[in-house]
């Protein structure tokens, strides 16, 4: 059995706060201005024994951002309706809230029956009903009440406590997070930060990060249900102690988290209910009040799936933040709208780092409906198979998910074992990418690569970096590289030094290039090395222009009949060959040599001696000493 969060719900007046003190003799109403104008306004806690605890909530409309704040988290809703008022407004919106927000068990408490007689009771009874009708609440106890006198106050709490025992341990998956609701100052002591722990574990002496402002604080001491202690986990009310740390840095609707799982966001995608009370239909970019969490936040909608939302409708949106705001898949919410502030709907985060949709996005949208009809575990692989040319680490996909690293380490395991992901690893992290964006994305590298060969048929490829440019601009740097290595492994691309090719693709020389070819590679093999004909002189003999003979000579080179020296000189191939065995016999009789000797030996110019000694130096033949050169190898 888990710890059991009760939240009260009602309208104004209708003595939730007495009803939490009647149940656990704490009145939760105690500061000052709560004292003075009789009503509650922020959050109040009570504990009803030793597995449960109590936030009493503000009915009044102006706090129902609070109300919100305080429910966002509880496993058992106390719906309260005064027997002599009946249903009101706000008994209405907190339904609604409870309902959206998620909460799948209360009890509908009838108060104030001291003022009424039986009849009477009865008639509101039949109301209640209708209310919750349709609702998790439909079916529920409705127990009557008097929370001044005490009646059916002691049969309350055994409803409740029924209620409690069903609560089961959560399983606390995923990293530690909790939404502050409450956050002050204690003198000599430092912050203290209030909460739910949603999911995962913290223990005593490790740090949290506050988001999302993204400060790493470190944790002091750890209360849970007013005792100190060394650990909480999912489902506890926890106070965590935050020593030098100011009321500036942390504020209710922020998030103490486990460090550097989650990231702020100024979009969610989400899929969006709006209730059949909000007053008319819902239209593109309307702006409202997003409450998420213990968050409150401005936000505009936009629909994904048509113009507008009708009452009782539901759509995949996306939310526009004016804030930024921390969300996990599956986490709920709600909107109300801005003026006059008023809930007309609500529910779950489906992405919490989205891509910016346009309207009517096809792909989208099937995102969006596949990671709706999934679970976290299962959405790991629809993730990936959207991601495109990005990757996404493992740590950032658990705190999407709200999983555990360990879990999504495994899951990624499991996938890639199944064939349906390849695993990258970068740094420390372990990515992947799906097979059938491998595959998209592979072809689009053959496509370019192919247009490419027939857009320069003398060139033997590309450079790594102007395929990336030419074929995926965007991609993560690991990926491209995991890309290349898999085309090249299957044998569809081919890798010479630092050029990448289609697999079987060679150069092609036109008739009429076959034509200059011959007459270039001739010049330059018959030529003697004091009268080497440079580009100028080539150009001329093969009648084209420079660039020409350059695109020419770039072939000839991959081709291996060619070699550029230093300063835009070539040599025929054979050329090279007879002057390196002539240097290397040389060297073998006399051990070294100078530039003069060596130009005399090869009976060429000084510009050639220097360019050949220097492309010997840099091939490893000769090794250069002062002024004299010696053989290396
Ligand atoms: P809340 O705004 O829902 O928290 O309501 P409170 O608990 O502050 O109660 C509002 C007023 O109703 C107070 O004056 C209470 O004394 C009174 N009240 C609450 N419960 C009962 C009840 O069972 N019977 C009667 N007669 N008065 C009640
Ligand atoms: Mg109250």
């Amino acid at each position: 059995m888990g710890h059991t969060i009760i939240g009260t719900a009602g309208h104004i007046d209708h003595g939730k706060t007495l009803l939490v003190k009647a149940l656990t003799g704490t009145d939760t109403d105690r500061a000052p201005e709560e004292k003075a104008r009789g009503i509650t306004i922020e959050l109040g806690f009570a504990f009803l024994g030793e597995e449960a605890t109590i936030i009493d909530v503000p009915g009044h409309e102006r706090f129902v951002k609070t109300m919100v704040a305080g429910v966002s988290t509880i496993d058992v809703a106390l719906l309260v309706i005064a027997a002599d008022d009946g249903v009101m407004p706000q008994s209405r919106e907190h339904l609604d809230v409870l309902e959206l927000l998620g909460v799948e068990r209360g009890i509908v408490v009838l108060n104030k029956a001291d003022l009424v007689d039986e009849d009477w009771l009865d008639l509101v009874e039949e109301e209640v009903r209708e209310l919750v009708a349709g609702t998790f609440l439909e079916g529920a106890d409705i127990a009557r009440v008097s929370a001044l006198a005490g009646d059916g106050v002691e049969a309350l709490k055994s409803q409740i406590e029924a209620l409690v025992v069903q609560t089961e341990e959560r399983r606390g998956v995923g990293p530690f997070r909790l939404p502050v609701d409450r956050a002050f100052v204690v003198k000599g002591f430092g912050l203290v930060g209030t909460g739910t722990v949603i999911a995962g574990r913290l223990e005593g002496r490790e740090d949290v990060e506050v988001l999302p402002a993204g400060e790493r604080l470190r944790v002091r001491g750890l209360q849970r249900h007013g005792q100190e202690v060394e650990a909480v986990q999912a489902g506890d009310r926890a106070a965590v102690n935050l020593p030098g740390v100011s009321t500036e840095q942390v504020e209710r609707g922020d998030w103490l988290a486990a460090p550097d799982y989650f990231k702020p966001t100024y979009m969610v995608d989400a899929r969006l209910r709006l209730l059949f009370s909000c007053p008319r239909e819902l239209v593109q970019r309307t702006r409202v009040r997003l409450h998420i969490g213990t968050r409150e936040a401005m936000a505009r909608v936009v629909l994904l799936e048509g113009e507008a939302l009708e009452p009782g409708g539901e759509m995949l949106v996306q939310l526009h933040m004016e804030t930024p705001v921390v969300a996990v898949w599956g986490d709920r919410f709600v909107i109300r709208r801005y003026s006059p502030a008023l809930t007309i709907g609500g529910g779950r985060v489906l992405e919490p780092h989205p891509r910016k949709h346009r309207r009517g996005d096809r792909q989208a949208v099937a995102y969006l409906e596949e990671l709706d009809g999934t679970d976290a575990e299962a959405a790991v692989e629809v993730k990936l198979r959207y991601l495109g040319e990005t990757l996404k680490a493992d740590r950032e996909l658990a705190g999407e998910l709200g999983l555990d690293l360990e879990r999504i380490t495994s899951l990624l395991e499991q996938l890639a074992e199944d064939g349906k992901v390849a695993l990258i690893r970068v740094d420390q992290a372990l990515c992947a990418v799906h097979t059938e964006t491998e595959a998209v994305l592979g072809k689009r590298v053959e496509a370019a690569l192919e247009q490419f060969h027939a857009e320069n048929p003398l060139k033997t490829g590309l450079r790594r970096e102007e395929l990336r440019a030419l074929s995926l601009r965007h991609a993560a740097p690991a990926l491209f590289d995991h890309l290349l290595q898999t085309l090249e492994r299957q044998g569809r691309l081919g890798v010479d030094g630092a050029m990448m090719y289609l697999a079987g693709h060679r150069i092609q020389f036109s008739a009429a290039e076959e034509e200059q070819r011959d007459k270039i590679e001739m010049a330059l093999k018959q030529a003697e090395l004091a009268d080497m004909p440079g580009v100028d002189e080539l150009a001329r003999l093969a009648g084209v222009g420079q660039r020409e003979v350059e695109s020419i000579l770039r072939a000839l080179q991959t081709l291996g009949a060619v070699v550029p020296l230093e300063g835009g000189l070539w040599l025929h191939a054979e050329t090279l060959a007879a002057v390196q065995d002539k240097l290397r016999g040389y060297l073998a009789a006399e051990g070294q040599i100078t530039v003069a000797a060596f130009r005399d030996l090869i009976q060429g110019n000084r510009k050639y001696a220097l360019a050949l000694l220097t492309y010997f130096d840099s091939s490893g033949v000769t090794q250069r000493q002062g002024d004299v050169r010696v053989l290396l190898t």
